[in-house]
């Protein structure tokens, strides 16, 4: 497992959101693309990623989607929900949630509440 922190991966996302041809592509897609079209397309993206994971730990070794499979699939959910957030106002408000999970999370893993996994 790769020892990069949350932080230094967003700071990944945040630089690519800032070079001007990314970010200029990303508002013409959130600018012309209806709502509906946008969550449509995080749905589409979403059951995609749902059918790498699940192959991944169902199928055998040599049918097993590859990490590759999943990193592409993790990040074109990761750019839909951006740009549907975007499209919503929402960006901080997903931020601060995900501030929050974070939060919630380590209480409950302070409290002993989580064995195994968080
Ligand atoms: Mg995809």
């Amino acid at each position: 497992m790769e020892n990069v922190s949350i932080a230094a991966q967003a700071s990944v996302v945040n630089r690519i959101l800032t070079d001007d041809e990314c970010t200029e592509f990303a508002d013409i897609l959130v600018k012309t693309n209806k709502p509906e079209y946008n969550v449509l397309k995080l749905v589409e993206e979403l059951a995609e990623l749902q059918e790498k994971v699940i192959k991944y730990h169902t199928k055998s070794t040599e049918r097993k989607p590859s990490k590759d499979d999943l990193v592409e699939e993790m990040g074109d959910v990761t750019l839909r929900i951006m740009i549907l957030g975007q499209q919503l106002g929402a960006l901080n408000d997903i931020d601060d949630r995900i501030a929050f999970k974070l939060t919630k999370l380590k209480g409950w893993y302070d409290q002993g509440k989580y064995i195994g996994g968080l």
